[in-house]
C-alpha cells in the first residue's frame, strides 16, 4: 500500500502516542458483567470465586509483564500496552474459568473494556488508588444492604427506595438489625485487592514467582487510603 492514495490512513494510527516518562494506570473492567454475573449465578452481593478469578488473571498479567507495578512505563504507545494487557487478561479469564467454576459452564465469551489513567505525579497515583478503594467500600456497603433487603423479600425497586439518601451509619444499622457486622466482613469485599511485587526475600503471602523479575508477587487487601501503606511499602513506587 506504500505510496498509494490510501496511505494517508497511517496518520490515524499514531493518535494514541504519549510522551514518556509518565505513570500510567490501566483500568480493566468487565463489559456488562451485571448480565454476566447473573447468567453465571455469581453469589450476591460478592462472589468470592469470581473475585479470585479476576485476581488470578491480574496476577498472570503481572507475571507476563515484569514492568507492571501499579503503573506501566516502558513503551511509547499506550494503545499497544492497552491492547496487549486487555486481550491477555481476557484470554486468561476464559482459560482459567474452569479452575474457579468447575460446576458452572462458561455460557458465552466475556469481554473487558479498558482505559488509561495518566498520572503526572506519584501523589496523583496514590490519590487515584485511594479514590478507587473508597469507591470499593461505598459500593460494597450499598450492595450488601441491597442484597440483604432482596434476600428478606423486598423487590429491587423497594430495596433501592429504602436505601435512597441513607448515610453510612444508617446502612450499618440496617445490616446490624439483620445480624451483619459490616466491619467484620472479609477485607477482600470491603477493600478490594492489591497485587504488587514484594521486596526481595520478604514474602507476606506468597502467590507466585514472576520469572522476569525474580520477585514474589503478593496480594493484599489492606487499607491504602492512609499513608501507612505507602510508608511501609516504599519500594513499590520507589
Ligand atoms: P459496564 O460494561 O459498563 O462495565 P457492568 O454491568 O459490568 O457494565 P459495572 O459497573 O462494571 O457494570 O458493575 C459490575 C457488575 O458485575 C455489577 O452488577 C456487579 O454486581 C457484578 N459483579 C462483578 N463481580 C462480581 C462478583 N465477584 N460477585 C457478584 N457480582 C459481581
Ligand atoms: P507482533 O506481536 O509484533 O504482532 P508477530 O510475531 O505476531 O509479532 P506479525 O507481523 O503480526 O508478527 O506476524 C504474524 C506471524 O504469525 C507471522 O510469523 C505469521 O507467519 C504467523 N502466522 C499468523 N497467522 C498464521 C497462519 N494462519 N498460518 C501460519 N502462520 C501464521
Ligand atoms: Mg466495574
Ligand atoms: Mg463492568
Amino acid at each position: 500500500m506504500a505510496n498509494s492514495k490510501h496511505e494517508y490512513v497511517k496518520s490515524f494510527e499514531v493518535q494514541d502516542k504519549i510522551m514518556l516518562p509518565t505513570l500510567m494506570v490501566v483500568v480493566i473492567d468487565g463489559r456488562n458483567f451485571r448480565r454476566f454475573s447473573e447468567a453465571h449465578k455469581f453469589e450476591k452481593p460478592r462472589d468470592r470465586k469470581a473475585l479470585e478469578l479476576m485476581i488470578s488473571c491480574a496476577n498472570a498479567v503481572m507475571e507476563k509483564y515484569a514492568d507492571i507495578i501499579f503503573s506501566y512505563g516502558y513503551s511509547d504507545e499506550f494503545s499497544k500496552i492497552l491492547s496487549l494487557l486487555v486481550s491477555f487478561f481476557t484470554s486468561v479469564y476464559t482459560l482459567k474459568w474452569k479452575e474457579f467454576f468447575p460446576h458452572q459452564k462458561l455460557l458465552y465469551a466475556p469481554s473487558f473494556h479498558a482505559h488509561i489513567i495518566r498520572c503526572p505525579t506519584l501523589e496523583v497515583l496514590q490519590n487515584y488508588l485511594a479514590w478507587r478503594q473508597n469507591d470499593c467500600h461505598l459500593n460494597n456497603l450499598y450492595d450488601t444492604c441491597f442484597w440483604t433487603l432482596i434476600k428478606s423479600g423486598k423487590s429491587e425497586s423497594e430495596a433501592h427506595g429504602r436505601l435512597k439518601g441513607t448515610q453510612t451509619q444508617e446502612k450499618n444499622d440496617l445490616l446490624a438489625q439483620n445480624g451483619i457486622d459490616y466491619n467484620a466482613l472479609p477485607d477482600i469485599f470491603r477493600r478490594g485487592s492489591y497485587i504488587f511485587r514484594d521486596k526481595e526475600n520478604k514474602a507476606i503471602m506468597e502467590v507466585s514467582y514472576s520469572e522476569d523479575s525474580k520477585k514474589k508477587i503478593v496480594i493484599e487487601h489492606c487499607n491504602i487510603i492512609d499513608d501507612d501503606f505507602w510508608d511501609s511499602h516504599p519500594w513499590i513506587l520507589g
